[in-house]
């Protein structure tokens, strides 16, 4: 059996990470990996993290690395394409395990202003988790806007998200740095392009 490749897309919260990874999963039949999806998937089988998640407590990077861990080793087989993770110095440091499958750390750049507008209009499915920046879109249940999206909310998560990137160091791996304006299609189209010039064989 072929050992799966990893690709990872990070970016800060509203660059577009969640439809880049939709995309691929859709047309290239990459398995996307869902953090808060997993974890919530997890907690149905704890009853002490999915306490925690209910209050709404932190839930440990160290807890959080392990549910990855045992997520990747289970689909070893699988391409996974990876959104929003490693997003610490601590995180990206364990993930250097997995760096034997990881072909490429791909980063959307967006500037601040753009993202702002971008979270201001997004939507998000209650059921799929799908992300829509208009509400005149449907899906499969109600659309709704995160409070953490609103302008105060998300300057800070801005805020947090510019410190913990500038304190990671990526040369361990392909890094790939993309300007996140164009359209998803057109960044996947980048994206491959790159891939096949790496000879990286999925
Ligand atoms: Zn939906």
């Amino acid at each position: 059996m072929n050992l799966g490749k990893i690709i990872i897309i990070i970016g800060a919260p509203g660059s577009g990470k969640f439809s880049l990874c939709d995309f691929l999963e859709k047309k290239y039949n990459f398995l996307h990996l869902k953090i808060t999806k997993l974890v919530y998937e997890y907690a149905k089988k704890d009853p002490v993290l999915e306490k925690k998640l209910e209050n709404g407590e932190f839930i440990e990077e160290g807890q959080v690395n392990e549910i990855i861990e045992n997520f990747l080793n289970y689909n070893k087989n699988r391409n996974i394409i990876i959104s929003g993770y490693p997003r610490t110095k601590n995180q990206l440091e364990f993930f250097k395990k997995f760096k034997y499958r990881t072909e490429l750390i791909f980063y959307l750049k967006l500037d601040d202003e753009e993202l702002l507008k971008r979270v201001q209009n997004r939507h998000i499915c209650s059921v799929c988790d799908n992300r829509f920046f208009s509400n005149k879109e449907s899906c499969c249940g109600v659309l709704f806007k995160r409070q953490d999206d609103e302008e105060n909310f998300y300057k800070k998560r801005l805020g947090l998200f510019v410190k913990d990137h500038s304190e990671m160091d990526f040369k361990d791996f392909n890094f790939l740095e993309i300007d996140s304006s164009d359209s998803t299609e057109n960044i996947a189209k980048k994206l491959f392009i790159y891939i096949t010039r790496m000879n990286i064989t999925f």
